[in-house]
């Protein structure tokens, strides 16, 4: 077999110009591309697939992780906290009414401020958000080069029905998951292999039945295969997957399907069906920036360059760390700035960033930094971090902890999270 072949230098059209050239559509880029367009600028949002929400929608994640931290302190604002509310605007919830309308401070709450959401409202939702934040989004398009001169990134070659074309940008925000756009680009980036996990839906007479009388029919749907990232997984014999080559994601896919199928070859009976499969498979972290800056995950500790606070969502209580702002960007590149589970976070940093509000609290900070560079005429390594934070902070973020959350947090007892999901199909873990 011929190794390779040639690919024809041509001239492609440019099928749009922007300020901001946002790359995927999960909550992240959703964040990023808002962000950008309400500080005054035009964007164009590039989503391979035909839906927003990437895991959250087509990766069938939708549990919005909380925004507190387990102690009845609020967390998360600014656009993590609007988001959870676009996410279930048109469907059910499962905010705790002590949480609901956002108070910074809950004594001895009734459970953690995070919710379900239902998948096919939440996608419209997003349709609808984006429209009146006048985002372009264009779907069905994959990005598949940066236009680069130098360290500077002119805007994104693309591909889709129409075939090969150009989008112009004066900033780019890579939001694909996958650090396509800054990898591309030549940044330094790590990759990581992943366990298999596989969430469908499923619909079964006797659970539905149940959940209609208490209420709840929104929690006995989701249905686990594979292995589970806060769980020992030493013992399992499933391989390990890179989502970042070919050869890894069909792997990935195959397996993570063949467990489904497992199931429910063994599961065929009367009043049970699945309902519905993951359409994006469901890696957690696959490739990420290693940035001007690595966030320390030290809790507690001031970060002065912080552009907000975040938590490890699997834990209850949880510890607060501030994420610095030089860990959305390249030590070089000029004008690509990361947002969502790309960030540069390391290890325990990269679990904590992979959630989704720090994704969307990423979003927010690489969308609305991408604009104040424009504003100033400068690169993303020259922002004003101050006017940043000032910013950021006038929409809710909590830039940094107050003294009691940095002091005060006498040996709390660990919760359970009380996840809405059926965990009795993780056999494949060996517990
Ligand atoms: C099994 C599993 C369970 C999880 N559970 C939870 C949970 O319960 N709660 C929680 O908060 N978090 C959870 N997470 C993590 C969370 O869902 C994700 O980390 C988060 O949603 C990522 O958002 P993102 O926008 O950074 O990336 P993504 O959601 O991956 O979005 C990337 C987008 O970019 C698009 N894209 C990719 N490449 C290209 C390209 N070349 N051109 C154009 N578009 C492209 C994709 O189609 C996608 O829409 C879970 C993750 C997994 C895998």
């Amino acid at each position: 077999m011929v190794k390779s072949v040639v690919e024809e230098k041509r001239e492609i059209p440019v099928a749009g110009e922007a300020d901001v050239v946002v790359v995927g559509g999960g909550l992240a880029g959703v964040a990023a591309a808002v962000a950008a367009a309400r500080n005054g600028m035009s964007v164009i949002l590039i989503e391979k697939s035909c839906v927003l929400g990437g895991l959250a929608t087509l990766g069938h994640v939708c549990v919005y992780m909380p925004l507190d931290d387990g102690l009845g302190h609020k967390i998360h604002g600014g656009l993590a906290e609007e988001l959870l509310y676009v996410c279930c605007r048109y469907s059910y919830n499962t905010i705790p009414d002590c949480w609901k309308g956002g108070p910074s401070y809950v004594e001895n709450p009734e459970g953690r401020y995070q919710t379900t959401f239902n998948i096919p409202a939440c996608i419209m939702a997003l349709d609808e958000f984006m429209e009146a934040e006048h985002v372009k989004v264009i779907f069905d398009t994959v990005f598949c080069l940066p236009i680069m001169e130098g360290n500077v990134c002119k805007g994104v070659i693309v591909e889709n029905k129409s075939g090969r074309s150009a989008y112009l940008a004066r900033m780019v925000i890579d939001a694909s998951g996958d650090a396509d756009v800054l990898y591309r680009a030549g940044a330094e980036c790590e990759e990581q292999k992943n366990i298999v996990s596989h969430w469908t839906y499923e619909v079964d007479v006797e659970k539905i039945r149940s959940g209609t009388e208490k209420d709840v029919l929104h929690n006995v749907r989701m249905r686990w295969f594979g292995l589970r990232p806060d769980f020992d997984n030493s013992g399992s014999t499933l391989p390990m997957f890179y989502g970042t080559t070919c050869e890894g994601v069909n792997d990935y896919i195959k397996l993570s399907r063949s467990l489904a199928l497992d199931y429910l070859k063994k599961n065929q009976r009367e009043g049970y069906a699945m309902m519905t499969l993951p359409f994006m498979p469901q890696f957690r972290m696959t490739r990420r920036l290693k940035g001007l800056k690595e966030m320390e995950v030290v809790p507690r500790v001031h970060v002065e360059h912080s552009i907000g606070c975040v938590i490890h969502c699997l834990e209850n209580p949880e510890e607060v760390y501030e994420f610095p702002y030089e860990a959305l960007i390249d030590s070089k590149i000029e004008n690509i700035a990361a947002a969502g589970r790309i960030v540069s976070a390391g290890g325990r940093g990269w679990e904590i960033m992979r959630f989704i509000p720090s994704c969307v609290l990423t979003g927010q900070a690489a969308g609305t930094a991408a604009a104040l560079a424009i504003k100033a005429g400068c690169s993303l390594q020259e922002v004003d971090v101050g006017a940043l934070q000032d910013n950021l902070a006038a929409t809710g973020v909590m830039i940094h902890m107050t003294e009691e959350l940095r002091n005060n947090r006498k040996n709390p007892v660990k919760k359970s999270l009380n996840l809405p999901i059926n965990t009795d199909t993780l056999a494949y873990s060996q517990h």
